[in-house]
Order: C-alpha cells, then sequence, then structure tokens
C-alpha cells in the first residue's frame, strides 16, 4: 500500500496560512500590500474587535477584471512576476502569490473589485477556500473583507490576544506601511471609530511628523546619503536624544518595512561612546539598494531580507551615521570656542571665592563635551568628564554619577508623591502620539495623576498635558509620555511594580541630563538629598549612584599597607 500522497489542495493552502498568516495584523499587512502594489492612492482599513471578527481593506487601485478575481484565491497565482529571473529584481510588494490563497483558506472572504475603467465589477465570496458565490456588482478600486479569522483552524483561533492587544498589532503594520508609503492615504477605523488618519503627505518627514507630531521629529536630525548603488535617507536620534525602549527604530529597504540585525547593529555601534547604558537611540532609516543585491524571498511574511553584500551595507550605515553624530558633536564644539574667548576671565576666579556665577552657561556645560577632564580649581570638588563628580571628605574620596544620583532622588519622590510641587501650567501643553500610545496614556491617566501629571484627552491622537510636577517643568514630556505608554504596554500587570517602572522611567527623563554640570550648591543638594532616600546607593535601574574610596582603600590600592 502506498504511503506517500501529495497532498489535496486547500490541505496546502492551509498550510501556507499556517507561516504566512499568524493574526489579524497579518492579514492587514498582506492586503494592504496588495492595495500598495495595485497602485491606490488611498487605503482604508476598518477592523472589529481588533480585526477577528472583521476586516476590511478597500483601496481605489486598478483592480481585477473577473477572470483575475477567481484566479487571485489560487496559491502562487500573482501578476507581479513573469518568470524566474523576476525573482531577482522585485519591485513590488507580493510576489509569492499565496497571500490571499491563504487568507481565504482560514476565513471566510468576500471580494469586491472592478478593473480600473470598466463600470461593472464583480463579488466573490469564498469560505475556508471554497468558492460559494460569483455576482456582478457595481464597484470601483478593490474592498476585500476578511471575517472570523481562523473559525475553520479553532487551535490557532485559541492563540490570538485580547481586542487590544490584536489591535495594537493592526496599528502597527499600518504604522510601517504607512511610514513607508507617505504618498497613499491611509485611514483606519477600529470598531466604528476613528483611529488613524493619514493624509498624503509629501515625503517621509511629513510622515513621521504626522504620525509623531513636530517636537518629536526636533529630536532627530535628518541625514540623506548616497553612494554607488545605494542610498539612505535617515532620521535619527540627536546626540541628547535617546530612549529607553526600543519603540521608534524602523528599517525600510526600497519602502519595504523590514527586520534586520546587521543594520540594527551599525546604527547602534554609530552611537557607541554617548549612548547611556540601557537607552536607545530612535531611528527611521530608508534605504534604497538596488533590487538585485537583496533578495526579499527569504521568509513567508518577507520581514527579513538577504544582501549580497552585507558587510558593505554595514558599513555604509555606519560610517555615515558616525560622521553625521561627530558632526553634530563638533557643531557644538565650534559654538563652544567662539564663546569661549568671551569667558576667559572664569578662569582666574580665586580658589576659595566661591563664585555667584555659576549658573553654567551653554558654552561652559559644552566644555565637558569636548574635554575628557574639566578642572575647576576654585570648587571643592572635579568634574570628571560631564557625569562623574569626584568629591573629597568624610576620611576620602566619592565619586558621584550625578544623574544616577538625581535619578534615585525623583525616582523615590514620585513613588512616594512627596515634594512633587505639582502646579497647573499657564498654557496647557498640547502632545500628539502615535495612536497606540495615545489610547495607552489615555487609559492610564490615573497613574500619570499620582505623579502630578493632569492629562486629558484632546482628540486626534492629542493629549493635553495641564499640570506637571516642577521637577517636570525642562523635561522632554513627548519623549516621557512615549516612554511611559511602552512601559505599560510591554509592562507588568501588577499595578506595583507598574508605578516603579513609571517612576523610574519618568525620574529617568527629569534626572539631570549629561551636559549639565552643576554648582557647589547644587552639589551640595544633591548630596543630602540622595542620603535621604532609601536606597542611596542606586539608581532604579541597580546602577551605583555613588562610590566612596576610603583613605584606608586608597593606601591598599598603593600598596602603603
Ligand atoms: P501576491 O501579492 O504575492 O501577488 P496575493 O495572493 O497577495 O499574491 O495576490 C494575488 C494577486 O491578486 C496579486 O498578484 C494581484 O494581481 C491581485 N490582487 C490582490 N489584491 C489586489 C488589489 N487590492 N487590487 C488589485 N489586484 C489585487
Ligand atoms: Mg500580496
Amino acid at each position: 500500500m502506498p504511503s506517500i500522497k501529495i497532498l489535496p489542495v486547500h490541505v496546502r493552502n492551509r498550510i501556507a496560512a499556517g507561516e504566512v498568516i499568524e493574526r489579524p495584523a497579518s492579514v492587514v499587512k498582506e492586503l494592504v500590500e496588495n492595495s500598495i502594489d495595485a497602485l491606490s492612492t488611498e487605503i482604508n482599513i476598518d477592523v472589529l474587535y481588533g480585526g477577528k471578527r472583521l476586516i476590511r481593506v478597500s483601496d481605489n487601485g486598478i483592480g481585477m477584471d473577473r477572470e483575475d478575481s477567481l484566479l487571485c484565491f489560487e496559491r502562487y497565482a500573482t501578476s507581479k512576476l513573469n518568470d524566474e529571473s523576476d525573482l531577482l529584481n522585485i519591485k513590488t510588494m507580493g510576489f509569492r502569490g499565496e497571500a490571499l490563497s491563504s487568507i481565504a483558506s482560514v476565513s471566510r472572504v468576500r471580494l469586491f473589485t472592478a478593473l480600473r475603467g470598466h463600470p461593472l465589477g464583480v463579488s466573490i465570496e469564498i469560505h475556508g477556500g471554497d468558492v460559494k458565490e460569483v455576482r456582478d456588482s457595481s464597484s470601483s478600486g478593490t474592498i476585500i473583507e476578511v471575517r472570523d479569522l481562523f473559525f475553520n483552524t479553532p487551535v490557532r483561533k485559541k492563540f490570538l490576544k485580547s481586542h487590544g492587544t490584536e489591535l495594537f498589532h493592526v496599528i502597527d503594520v499600518i504604522t510601517k506601511e504607512a511610514l513607508s508609503h507617505w504618498g497613499i492615504s491611509f485611514g483606519l477605523t477600529s470598531d466604528n471609530k476613528e483611529t488613524i488618519i493619514l493624509p498624503f503627505a509629501s515625503g517621509p518627514k511629513e510622515r513621521i511628523m504626522q504620525v509623531y507630531g513636530d517636537e518629536f521629529l526636533n529630536g532627530l536630525m535628518e541625514l540623506d546619503v548616497e553612494t554607488e548603488g545605494m542610498r539612505m535617507d535617515s532620521f535619527i536620534s540627536k546626540s541628547n536624544n535617546f530612549r529607553n525602549s526600543r519603540s521608534h527604530q524602523y528599517i525600510f529597504i526600497n519602502n519595504r518595512p523590514v527586520r534586520d540585525q546587521s543594520v540594527s547593529h551599525a546604527v547602534y555601534k554609530a552611537y557607541e561612546g554617548i549612548l547611556p547604558r540601557d537607552q536607545h537611540p530612535v531611528f527611521f532609516l530608508y534605504l534604497y539598494i538596488d533590487p538585485q543585491r537583496v533578495d526579499f524571498n527569504v521568509h513567508p511574511t518577507k520581514r527579513e531580507v538577504r544582501f549580497e553584500n552585507k558587510d558593505s551595507i554595514y558599513r555604509f550605515v555606519n560610517s555615515h551615521i558616525r560622521d553625521a553624530i561627530k558632526n553634530e558633536r563638533a557643531e557644538y564644539a565650534k559654538q563652544f570656542s567662539e564663546m569661549s574667548s568671551d569667558h576667559s576671565s572664569l578662569h582666574t576666579v580665586h580658589s576659595y571665592e566661591l563664585p555667584e556665577s555659576l549658573p553654567l552657561t551653554p558654552s561652559e556645560s559644552l566644555l565637558s563635551e569636548n574635554l575628557e577632564f574639566v578642572y575647576r580649581p576654585f570648587l571643592p570638588f572635579i568634574y570628571l568628564g560631564d557625569t562623574f563628580v569626584a568629591i573629597s571628605g568624610k576620611g576620602g574620596l566619592t565619586i558621584i554619577d550625578h544623574h544616577a544620583a538625581h535619578e534615585r532622588i525623583l525616582f523615590e519622590r514620585f513613588l512616594k508623591g512627596i515634594n512633587l510641587d505639582s502646579s497647573r501650567l499657564l498654557f496647557p501643553k498640547q502632545v500628539r502620539l502615535p495612536h497606540k500610545e495615545y489610547i495607552t496614556v489615555l487609559e492610564n491617566t490615573h497613574i500619570l495623576r499620582d505623579f502630578g501629571m493632569e492629562i486629558d484627552d484632546f482628540g486626534h491622537d492629542t493629549v493635553i498635558v495641564r499640570s506637571l510636577p516642577d521637577a517636570l517643568k525642562e523635561a522632554d514630556i513627548d519623549g516621557i509620555l512615549l516612554d511611559v505608554a511602552s512601559c505599560i504596554r510591554d509592562g507588568a500587570i501588577p499595578d506595583k511594580t507598574l508605578k516603579k517602572d513609571v517612576a523610574a522611567r519618568i525620574a529617568c527623563h527629569s534626572s539631570i541630563r549629561g551636559k549639565e554640570l552643576l554648582t557647589q550648591e547644587e552639589i551640595a543638594g544633591l548630596i543630602s538629598d540622595l542620603e535621604e532616600t532609601d536606597q542611596p546607593d542606586q539608581c532604579p535601574h541597580g546602577r551605583p549612584t555613588r562610590i566612596f574610596f576610603s583613605l584606608d582603600d586608597l593606601k591598599k590600592m598603593f600598596k602603603r599597607k
């Protein structure tokens, strides 16, 4: 008896569906990418229950004729490849011809489409891969409705998460597609509520602004470089704008959102030396590479790529970003040297005369950026670089990381709600957030209220900040809200640890930044405030805030005992 058989088509499709369609967001991705390939300028998505009940993608693209609209549900049915050689020169989002067959095999699908310029269209209904109905219909563009995803594969259905979580993934997918296709307008409604509205944008910069707002963009620098066969237009963190999470890092290759460890690493490596531990840069890299030199056919969801020459891409990304950061910092240095000539008197202050004028001018605080070692002879402490302060006293030498120390102090204040001195803002501040973060912030205003931040909904992905604790007056509120939202989302469910996490994030944002140098009085205040905390020796992330060397320690080190 023969034991090997060829699987029937519907079984094959379901197997393929297992690779391509993991959750509602994967359906959205495939359908949106089909609409992009169909040259649409407007794509609207509607979901119910995070897409578990319904996903509808409508476009104004070229549509299909009757014959194609039946063919498109067959496996390996594609209009995007003619022969094998095309696989080496991919310019479309799709090409594997398996998305629609996969989707149709695990859901109930209805398609409405008409070929552009033809008034009469067709509607087709397919349940679990079986065609139920084919009818004439009057339509333009293409609408695909996908209902009851995984209705016939209960095990997979069980793995779907809550509506909210599935919706987040849907929003994530749409955000990525929208960031890489700025010339298309995108709309999303979720349970009939308008959730994303992104009109046509003239370029990536405008699209990033539509999604994240002006202020976010101000923290980034643009870098547009081209060499033979490669171009990179990127928007990357300025050297004082880092985040506590890896959210907001995007790589697009030929306008396709992808993940790539090596390219990410090239970016991180470029920030080496200025990126604080546990901090992350924001980046939007738009890479354009000759399609013959990159293989997109590596993974069924096309999220990964293989480069013909990985090393040269790495070097290209790394060296240009590194140079851009260097230039940005050199610009500071130039400003400093221009201004410092006016301040030459500063260095002649008598040793024991405590200068009143110590609030530092910007040029002075930049000093530490450029000189490894800043010695201020008139003060009883020394700055080592721009974060460490060495203080003698108490029978030894204490080295304080003033950033970590301040973080510890603020963290405990936030957590205990003491000395927050929150006050209403004269001019409430509007902050526009990406939709996911917007929802998360609104759902958690009570947590933020405990930290002295009063926040209301302002509609259209914008919140309004009405009061803030004094410690946050100068801080980057957009950054805080983005970070807090990702922290809540990644988050610990138990409220207690969540509150701690959020307090740590906020403290980190509001504490003294690397570039700021403190005055004598500020250092004294910092030391006594630190002394009063519950755990003066560690910052909320567990890093040391201070290290003490007693005279005995020093003697030992110098082998004097
Ligand atoms: P692929 O995108 O890899 O070609 P799909 O299964 O996603 O495979 O789609 C099959 C074919 O159906 C596409 O090649 C395209 O010709 C057609 N098609 C799918 N969606 C649309 C759409 N929104 N508008 C016009 N044609 C479409
Ligand atoms: Mg496709």
